[in-house]
């Protein structure tokens, strides 16, 4: 997208501004500094689950200081997003501890699984990994549980998956269920509404999207449908440049997501007092500025580090490889700082090294503008990275 089409649908796409019918402000403590807050933060329904919950919320997904967390909370936000996998079950335990002594109606936690529906014992391990996460957690229940990274509609749909969902929730121990997507697609939040099963929407959701105006079709098909929406990867991968060396603007990032009135809160993954600071001061002061645009709209032209999903990559490789999540692992360590994620992601996908090497020619045309070869010969060394090494 060019600045000059940026601007005109980010202006589409701000209509409503921050202060939508669903919109209310309240009154949230104190900066954890201790400096008064210099607005009280908007919070937004989240749809049918009825969930009222600041504009700002915690993705706790990178951090491990429990007191970045009691910051967040003494700020004022009451919503805190991990999933099983996260710091190989530490991230839920962290929460486990900091939240046992506190008045469980103060917040709302969702956590997230991932598993294969067509695998023979799916029932019996996706059941393990949520009494597993609900244990770490000390909790009866959680307020969302997604189901982690759906890649396709089909997986999104299997019959499998969305009776044992149902089951969660029937039981009592998730209040709510969602998916999670890093793909984005309009037709997979179609596929959600047609279900019925899923309440909420994790969705990829930045300024650098190419598929804005489709993409906020859908979600506002979502809306009218009752779903509610939760952003994420709202920083279009943490820095200006491609090669992750000066770190965005997260203030404007995320004022530019709120713009939309259909998606609830964010969830940025800050893991510092000043990265907190940060995502507060948007919080407290969230409409867009004519500074916020500008700076926006000349990022439009530039490669920055996050992948679209488009997946048209994976046809275009001759070995198929799973390009939009290895992408993704890149940006974890040169974006994020964040090696021990991208370790993580190349786990899932059961990599062992660089698989591009031998290949001569790299196939694959990225409307993005990345050399995906070289990314995937920078990335792969790592999963072989002894893990107490990594950040
Ligand atoms: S073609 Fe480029 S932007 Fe699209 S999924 Fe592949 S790496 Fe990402
Ligand atoms: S270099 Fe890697 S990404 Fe490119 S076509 Fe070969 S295997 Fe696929």
């Amino acid at each position: 997208m060019n600045r000059r089409t940026f601007l005109s649908v980010s202006a589409l796409a701000g209509a409503g501004a921050v202060v939508a019918p669903q919109t209310a402000f309240s009154a949230v403590g104190s900066h954890p500094a201790g400096k008064p807050a210099n607005a009280p933060i908007a919070t937004r329904v989240l749809g049918r689950t009825g969930m009222r919950i600041p504009i700002l919320s915690m993705g706790v997904m990178r951090a491990d200081n429990p007191a970045v967390v009691r910051a967040a909370y003494r700020a004022g936000l009451t919503h805190f997003d991990t999933a099983h996998g996260y710091q190989n079950g530490k991230n839920e335990e962290m929460l486990g501890a900091f939240f046992q002594d506190k008045d469980r109606h103060s917040f709302t936690i969702a956590t997230k699984g991932k598993a294969n529906p067509s695998s023979d014992d799916f029932e019996q391990e996706y059941e393990a990994l949520f009494t597993t996460s609900l244990r770490r957690l000390k909790m009866d229940y959680v307020d969302i549980f997604y189901f982690h990274a759906a890649d396709d509609v089909e997986t999104l749909t299997s019959p499998r998956l969305l009776t044992i969902l149902k089951k969660f929730k029937d039981a009592g121990h998730a209040r709510h269920i969602g998916f999670s997507t890093h793909a984005h697609k309009p037709a997979q939040i179609d596929a959600a509404i047609a279900s019925g099963v899923f309440d909420v929407c994790l969705i990829s959701y930045n300024f650098k999207l190419h598929i804005l105006p489709e993409l906020n079709a859908a979600i506002r098909r979502g809306v009218d449908a009752g779903m509610g929406f939760v952003a994420m990867k709202t920083m279009a991968g943490g820095a200006e440049d491609a090669e992750g060396h000066k770190r965005v603007d997260g203030a404007a990032c995320l004022r530019w997501v709120w713009q939309n009135p259909d998606i609830t809160t964010a969830i940025p993954g800050f893991t510092s007092f000043d990265l907190l600071d940060n995502c507060l001061e948007a919080a407290h002061a969230p409409d867009v500025t004519p500074s916020d645009a500008d700076y926006l709209a000349g990022l439009q032209e530039k490669e920055m580090l996050y992948c679209q999903h488009c997946g048209n990559c994976v046809s275009q490789c001759v070995r198929h490889l799973p390009v939009p999540a290895l992408m993704r692992a890149y940006m974890y360590t040169f974006g994020y700082k964040h090696p021990s994620l991208s370790k993580e992601t190349l786990q899932e996908l059961a990599l062992t090294g660089n698989e591009c090497a031998g290949c001569k020619t790299c196939t694959v045309h990225c409307p993005s503008g990345f050399k995906v070869a070289e990314k995937i010969a920078a990335i792969a060394p790592i999963v072989n990275v002894p893990s107490y090494y990594l950040a």
